[in-house]
């Protein structure tokens, strides 16, 4: 078994893009600016946020966080969107999800301007990608497809079973791989809750892509000896052993799934910074593509 280490697949990247960043600087180049907008306290999304804006500060990006309160309304909200859409500093930004129930996410993801939607949710980017058009790829999708580029993973003719269906990963995965790329050419199953015989499926599957939100979900007997798996999934669970009273989890009983495995994601350490790794090409390439 050979674990896929996104954390160090995401180091030799955010190198990469300090290099480039260090020569615009010597060129006197505009820098790249990210701009995050962060609406509550959820300890996870705070958490995300903060590795985001941390990777800008480490490659030499220009970073801005906006924090609103819980109770900021649609309105307020929708007009920051339009207000950096408008701002001629910022490249590219986010809004991290989940929004409180009361704001339209959808309303909010189309309001961002395709050409500054550096997560990749936008339906012009996401249409983009399912035509192979030049766009930005959702991040974590993009990641998942850079880890296996990386790493020399032959996914060409392979039988890949995405299990989890959302836009932000499931989805769009699924279409990435299918496509006529490399990475790509795979022969996808796109599973979800209404999927029946999930075991067998997965028992044929020579890549395992599990974002479902359910620690431990997929287990020993559903995979075969020599498949790929990647874990998307990230829960919190208790864990009184922390001094913090929890620890991330993942969607694979990692233990005995990984004694199977050809190569496998840890979680953390798999998924997540090779997520953020791709905001961060993405925010690069909304600047280049400005011609800036
Ligand atoms: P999501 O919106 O939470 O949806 C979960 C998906 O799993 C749905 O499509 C659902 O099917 C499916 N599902 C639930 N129970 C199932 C079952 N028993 N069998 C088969 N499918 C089942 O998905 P998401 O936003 O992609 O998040 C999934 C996980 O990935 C979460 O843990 C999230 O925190 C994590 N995540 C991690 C990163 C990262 O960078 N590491 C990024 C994004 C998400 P239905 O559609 O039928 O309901």
């Amino acid at each position: 078994m050979q674990l896929l280490d996104g954390k160090a697949t995401a180091e030799s990247i955010r190198v990469e893009l300090a290099e480039q960043v260090k020569i615009r600087k010597q060129e006197g180049k505009k820098i790249p600016h990210l701009a995050a907008i962060l609406v509550g306290n959820d300890g996870g999304s705070l958490t995300y946020v903060n590795a985001k804006v941390k990777a800008c500060d480490q490659i030499g990006f220009e970073s801005t966080l906006i924090r609103y309160d819980d109770s900021v309304s649609e309105e307020v909200l929708l007009a920051k969107v339009k207000a950096l859409n408008e701002d001629k500093s910022i490249d590219g930004f986010i809004v991290q999800l989940p929004l409180p129930k009361h704001i339209d996410e959808m309303k909010v993801t189309q309001a961002i301007s395709p050409l500054k939607d550096v997560d990749g949710f936008h339906p012009v980017n996401l249409g983009n990608m399912v035509l192979n058009l030049p766009g930005f790829l959702p991040a974590t999708p993009a990641g998942i497809i850079e880890l296996i580029k990386r790493n020399g993973i032959d996914t060409s003719g392979k039988h890949c079973v995405v299990i989890g269906r959302s836009n932000i990963v499931g989805m769009p995965v699924s279409i990435m791989l299918a496509r006529n790329t490399n990475p790509g050419n795979c022969t996808v199953t796109l599973t979800h809750s209404k999927t029946k015989n999930l075991k067998e499926i997965c028992q044929s599957a020579d890549i395992i892509i599990a974002a479902i939100g359910r620690p431990g979900f997929v287990t020993a007997e559903m995979v075969k000896e020599g498949a790929v798996i990647i874990d998307v999934g990230t829960t919190r669970v208790n864990d009184s052993s922390r001094a913090r009273g929890w620890r991330l989890c993942g969607d694979v009983d990692f233990e005995n799934v990984s004694k199977k495995a050809s190569f496998i994601t840890p979680v953390p350490g798999g998924v997540g910074p090779m997520t953020i790794a791709s905001l961060m090409i993405n925010t690069l390439r909304a600047m280049e593509l400005k011609g800036k």
